[in-house]
């Protein structure tokens, strides 16, 4: 079970992580788009770390659904409405828990993923960071069906997540900046999916 003080906590350590994989983001983000992507996740993310005392005392709903809107206003380009809309539906479903299990988790990711594809009208398969989402979410639904513990479901998690990014250095880009480079997309690895792979990663350790 994680409560508000644990997620708050858990959004700091993704802070953390971002801030320092802000130039490794930035500079995958420089191969096939406009080399922002780091800078953008860590800004959205020191937008959360100013308002952590303020969060820890809102359910876990208005905590998500209150880093999504940071992350909707203070982050330029595609990453900050993408992810801003991912944490909102996953606060939407939520909603007013004040501890949440890993079903939980699961059921918010999942909404989560079905609302960064209706923002960006996008789908696996076209080099972005659904490519990482969708496989994680799977492999982490299939692990609790065998009644795996939960470091056991991460673990899945995140090796699919890896795979997943690993497979975006094979495809071209149809989504998003990346897209204007075509073919020469081929063998970079997707920025978006990269830093959703750390977030998941970062998430686990808590546990
Ligand atoms: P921008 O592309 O506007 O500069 P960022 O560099 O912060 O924004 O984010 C780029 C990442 O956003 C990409 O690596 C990709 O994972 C993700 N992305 C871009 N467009 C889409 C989309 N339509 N659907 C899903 N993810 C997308
Ligand atoms: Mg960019």
């Amino acid at each position: 079970m994680t409560d508000q003080k644990k997620v708050v906590e858990i959004l700091l350590s993704v802070y953390k992580v971002l801030d320092e994989n802000k130039e490794f983001l930035t500079d995958l983000d420089n191969v096939i788009g406009d080399g922002d992507h780091g800078i953008n996740m860590a800004r959205g993310f020191a937008e959360i770390e100013k308002q952590a005392d303020a969060l820890v005392g809102k359910d876990i709903g208005n905590i998500l659904k209150t880093v999504g809107m940071t992350l909707v206003s203070k982050v330029g380009g595609s990453s900050g409405p993408l992810y801003g809309t991912a944490f909102m539906k996953a606060g939407m479903t939520i909603g007013a828990k004040t501890e949440i299990d890993m079903n939980d988790f699961l059921g918010a990711l999942e909404v989560a993923i079905e609302g960064v594809k209706a923002r960006g009208k996008s789908t696996t398969g076209e080099k972005t960071m659904l490519d990482a989402m969708v496989p994680a979410l799977d492999a982490m639904k299939a692990a609790a069906a065998d009644d795996a513990d939960t470091k056991a479901i991460f673990d899945a998690g995140i090796k699919a997540a890896e795979a997943g990014v690993e497979y975006t250095k094979e495809i071209i880009a149809t989504k998003g900046r990346a897209s204007y480079v075509g073919e020469r997309s081929i063998g970079h690895q997707d920025p978006g999916a990269t830093s959703f792979t750390l977030i998941l990663t970062e998430i686990s350790k808590a546990y």
